[in-house]
């Protein structure tokens, strides 16, 4: 272990080059817009290997991890079960392009954890997931329009990225270029738990679907108002829409059967990835036996993908859920406790006003006093204070989500070490955020 190279950040000078020739040949030079840290400024750091709740940049400078990759490392990293996992499946082949074992494990170990969940189809990425969803949604009530909410992000399906939290919101973008009228006209767009707003657009549309974040976290974490999902429930059954529950990014997360598990309301469909995939390209959509049944082959609706239940992938899904024991959670959850709680003093003690929003193990910080109940109010805050809070961190060796709007992960690997590196950072980090209001 690197030690000299734990807690302060040395020379960024391998990143910067790599970063460098990343730009001549990749837009922005990265392959999802939040990783070029455009919202704070400075050089992106291109990460060579991660070891339990570590990562190590490519000069050697090793990181507390609370990304996590976006929430999939929730075993952190090279968990050696799911190591061992991936091999074996490597050593074998890797993709036939014809239906595997695999598939039928990792499709049986959600099935058995999502009681909404009859059937399941396995893609490759939550957008996939969601694309599909709604797709599938369509094709089952024959309507075209679609309900989503302010805030909440579900990948970069062209009718889902009108007002989508991540990416969208950390640059500003309040739509994007090449989406059509058409694909936008279809699409409603709600600020989120206003329940007389949803009840006004099924009052005057022919909707297809609802679909909503289970619990928002791509806006900061922002949860579902007490009994707001259920009543999402309520109405769509009502007007016969479907309910479409996005799970990718909680799903496996906060419970073994994911924000259900917290807060049990029947989808019609629900989407899945991250953590599923282990860290590998893996996501589902799945929900009813009888709106599933319309899906090619089954039935009319097509959707399909070369890579659909990649051996590896399903080998990594499969090794981490199973992995996912009570013990596991629970580290999970005690870490998530931790941190927030110690962020939260830190800022409080050098005089930054934030909020602290939890929902079971995930959380956020907004540069913010007043609660955040949706998009509008996430974005009242102080995004400055956030920079600040985020480079002196980074620079004590604890690596962020580069975006106010984004949750923090943790993992079960994250140990008192890790956490005590943590904690070690953030009076610091608190004065440097203070120092900018
Ligand atoms: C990450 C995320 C997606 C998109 O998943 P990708 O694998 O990045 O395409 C969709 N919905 C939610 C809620 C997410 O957090």
């Amino acid at each position: 272990m690197p030690a000299a190279n734990l807690g302060r950040v040395s020379s960024t000078q391998n990143s910067e080059d790599l970063f460098a020739r990343a730009r001549a040949v990749v837009p922005g030079g990265v392959n999802s817009p939040v990783r070029a840290f455009g919202a704070v400024g400075g050089t992106p750091r291109f990460m060579v290997s991660g070891q339990g709740p570590y990562i190590t940049d490519a000069d050697g400078n090793r990181y507390v991890d609370l990304v996590c990759s976006w929430g999939p490392m929730i075993l952190g990293h090279r968990h050696p079960a799911v190591v061992e996992a991936v091999s074996a499946a490597a050593a074998h082949g890797f993709s036939y392009g014809t239906a595997t074992p695999g598939e039928v494990e990792l499709a049986e170990e959600i099935v058995a954890r999502m009681a909404p969940v009859e059937k399941v189809r396995l893609v490759s990425s939550g957008t996939e997931a969601t694309m599909s969803a709604v797709r599938l949604a369509r094709g089952f009530t024959g309507r075209s329009k679609v309900v989503k909410f302010a805030g909440c992000y579900h990948g970069h399906v062209d009718a889902l990225l009108a007002s989508a939290g991540s990416g969208v919101v950390t640059f500003g973008l309040p739509d994007t270029p090449g989406v059509t009228g058409a694909s936008a006209a279809d699409t409603i767009v709600l600020p989120y738990n206003d329940v007389a707003a949803v009840e006004a657009a099924f009052a005057s549309a022919d909707i297809a679907c609802v679909i909503t974040e289970a619990c928002p976290s791509n806006m900061g974490v922002v949860p579902p108002r007490d009994g707001f999902n259920a009543k999402l429930r309520e109405l769509c059954t009502a007007h016969g829409a479907l309910l479409i529950v996005d799970e990718v990014l909680t799903g496996f997360r906060v419970s073994p059967s994911g924000w259900y598990g917290l807060d049990p309301v029947d989808a019609d469909l629900m989407t899945f990835g991250k953590v599923m995939g282990g860290g590998l390209p893996a996501a589902a959509f799945g929900g009813r036996a009888d709106v599933m049944a319309c899906l090619a082959p089954e039935g009319p609706v097509y959707q399909a993908g070369t890579l659909s239940g990649n051996p590896l992938a399903c080998a990594a899904g499969v090794a981490t859920l199973r992995a996912l024991d009570a013990e596991a959670y629970g580290r999970v959850d005690a870490a998530a406790l931790a941190v927030g709680d110690a962020a939260s003093e830190a800022l409080t003690a050098a005089g930054v006003p934030h909020r602290l929003q939890r929902a079971g193990s995930l959380f956020s910080i907004f540069f913010t006093e007043a609660e955040v109940t949706n998009f509008d109010e996430a974005r009242t805050q102080n995004t400055a204070a956030f920079t600040a809070f985020f480079h002196a961190m980074l620079d004590h060796g604890v690596y962020l989500p580069p975006s106010a709007y984004e949750a923090w992960f943790l993992s079960a690997a994250h140990d008192e070490e890790a956490l005590s590196r943590v904690a070690d950072a953030l009076p610091a980090a608190a004065k440097a955020a203070a120092a900018v209001l």
